[in-house]
């Protein structure tokens, strides 16, 4: 499969992999929006992370935290917004899942997790509760 993220995470092309597992691997972007802005991958090739096999769950998910223990050693951020694109809708570009950590300090005019969208919903939260609690039935 021609996926670049497969690619850095085998090693096949250059990368600044930052901190690596059995399961993930984390790497500088390219063209960061952040210092240290981080992207975390599983190594087992997964669109989004509704496909994520549960066998990389707990190994990308402790790459994710080792990861950004290291961004807070190293370069002393304020803070940091972590978050995935899924889906066209929300930005993603690269469909190998990715899990980003931007690295934020004060005064870095950026803004917070609710400012990438503002869709506030017709129906009641109750309504919309309920749709997503009947799939247990
Ligand atoms: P997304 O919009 O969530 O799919 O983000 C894709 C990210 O991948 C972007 O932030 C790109 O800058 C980054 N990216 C694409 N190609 C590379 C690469 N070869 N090495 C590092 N980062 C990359
Ligand atoms: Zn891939």
């Amino acid at each position: 499969m021609d996926c670049i993220f497969c690619k850095i995470a085998k090693k096949e092309i250059p990368a600044e992999i930052v901190y690596e597992n059995d399961a993930a691997a984390a790497f500088l972007d390219v063209n960061p929006r952040s210092p240290g802005h981080t992207m975390v991958v599983p190594k087992e090739h997964c669109a989004t992370i509704l496909e994520l096999p549960a066998h990389c769950s707990e190994g990308f998910i402790e790459a994710i935290k080792e990861t950004a223990r290291r961004l807070q050693r190293a370069l002393e951020p304020d803070g940091f917004t972590m978050g995935i694109n899924h889906g066209r809708v929300s930005g993603q570009v690269v469909d190998h899942l990715h899990f980003h950590i931007m690295p934020r300090f004060e005064g870095d005019g950026g803004g917070s997790i609710h400012s990438v969208v503002n869709n506030s919903p017709e129906e009641s939260l109750g309504d919309i509760a309920e749709k997503i609690r009947r799939l247990d039935v």
